[in-house]
């Protein structure tokens, strides 16, 4: 993909998810940037620079985008450090952590063989990226980004478990609405 189109498809997400929530001050020096990589790097957030940083080469670059503002959000939008979600300090963060354990989805992940993918699937912080990815597709009604995360579902082996059957994720999404509005970011 060229740079160009990289950066209309970073333009589109953003207007998809400001089409869902609005962002805190905090979230402004948040920067994107590109790499050209190995096809099975999509995209990392680094905590550090706070940059998104997206492969060229990813042909799924929405649900990526969407899926690492999701970590950016996790990390720097709210109150306190760490990320919130491995350290729910709300009791709508908290609800979000329950809706999340008691999913069909992730209690299948959880019976997946232990190894350092599982693992790493399994840690809140990527749960949060995947359930935010999905509530984002399913309030914006964005076509691209649903289908993109529909395919996950029939995915090989742990894979399937980074999304939700849509009755499986209702009680999430509406965990995710009152993180959302009790910040006053929703809209
Ligand atoms: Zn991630």
């Amino acid at each position: 993909m060229s740079d160009t189109e990289v950066r209309q498809n970073m333009k589109e997400a953003i207007e998809i998810v400001e089409s869902v929530h609005g962002f805190p001050d905090s979230m402004r020096s948040v920067q994107f940037t590109t790499f050209t990589g190995p096809a099975d790097h999509l995209g990392e957030y680094d905590m550090l620079t706070r940059s998104i940083d997206i492969n060229t080469t990813n042909p799924e670059l929405r649900s990526t985008l969407v899926h690492e503002i999701g970590h950016a959000i996790d990390h720097g939008a709210f109150e306190g450090s760490g990320l919130a979600s491995a350290m729910p300090r709300t009791p709508q963060m908290r609800a979000w952590r329950e809706a999340v354990w008691n999913s069909e989805a992730v209690r299948a992940l959880k019976g997946e063989p232990e190894d350092q993918y599982t693992t790493y699937l399994r840690s809140l912080p990527e749960i949060w990226a995947h359930s935010y990815a999905q509530w984002v597709a399913v309030r914006s009604g964005d076509e691209q980004l649903l289908t993109e995360l529909r395919s996950r579902l029939s995915s090989s082996e742990a894979d399937q478990y980074r999304q939700w059957e849509d009755q499986d994720f209702e009680p999430i999404a509406e965990a995710l609405d009152h993180i959302f509005q009790s910040e006053g970011w929703l809209k």
